[in-house]
């Protein structure tokens, strides 16, 4: 499915055009007028990706920003602002506050395209091609095929790409949020929604066998995969 797109912007011109390329380059996008209705739409399901304007009336993206890096099921979420050429200190302290990239107002779309493409790429790091491996598990994403020493694994869809999350960050704790953010698109995980992060592993590692113990959990936190 194509990538989705929250935008934010307060000017209705600005937004359109935005929307308008973004969408012609094949992009879904979402919109918010300000800061509160953005964190709404985030609520609501988490987006591939933000372009968020700096200046916005009520929360303004730095505080968007510091909300979207708190909150475990948005913190992957990347963030493109934009910023007006003379807000240089709001655009570092917005790229220290885990803004991925800024764009300077006025900018020209296929610029902010260029962006977009660019920190979505990045965000990527698992790319549905690239085959992963762990010891004597591997994954092969475009065969949608795990093996164990060779021999095929049968996963379900939501434990292979559980399996693929924890095989792309490997060596790096997900929390149950991250994982039912990724794996299942949950925006909000409750408690109930927390156990099926903790059942499916539990099916994930009785399938891999011996090699199930390569995911480890963190107590408290969540899982990791150990390619050691
Ligand atoms: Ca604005």
């Amino acid at each position: 499915m194509a990538p989705e797109v929250l935008v934010v912007e307060d000017e209705p011109d600005i937004r359109a055009l935005i929307v308008h390329h973004l969408t012609q380059d094949g992009f879904r996008c979402r919109t918010a007028a300000d800061g509160t209705e953005a964190l709404t739409r985030l609520r609501a399901a988490a987006p591939d990706l933000i372009v968020l304007d700096l200046m916005l009336p009520g929360i303004d993206g730095l505080e968007v920003t510091r909300r979207v890096r708190a909150e475990p099921a948005w913190a992957a979420v990347p963030i493109i602002m934009l910023t007006a050429k003379a807000d240089e200190v709001d655009r570092v302290v917005g790229l220290e506050l885990g803004a991925d990239d800024y764009v300077a107002k006025p900018f020209s779309p296929k610029e902010l395209l260029a962006r977009v493409r660019a920190v979505l790429r990045r965000a990527r790091p698992a790319d549905p091609g690239r085959a992963l491996a762990g010891g004597d598990v591997a994954l092969d994403p475009g065969r949608h095929r795990v093996t164990v020493a060779g021999v095929t694994v049968e996963l379900t869809p939501k434990e292979f790409d559980l399996l693929h999350a924890l095989m792309g960050s490997a060596g790096r704790v997900l929390s149950r949020e991250f994982l039912l953010n990724r794996v299942w698109g949950y925006a909000r995980a409750d408690e109930i929604e927390s156990r099926t992060v903790d059942v499916h592993v539990r099916r994930l590692r009785a399938k891999l066998g011996a090699a199930g113990r390569r995911i480890a959990t963190v107590k408290s936190v969540g899982y990791r995969f150990e390619s050691e």
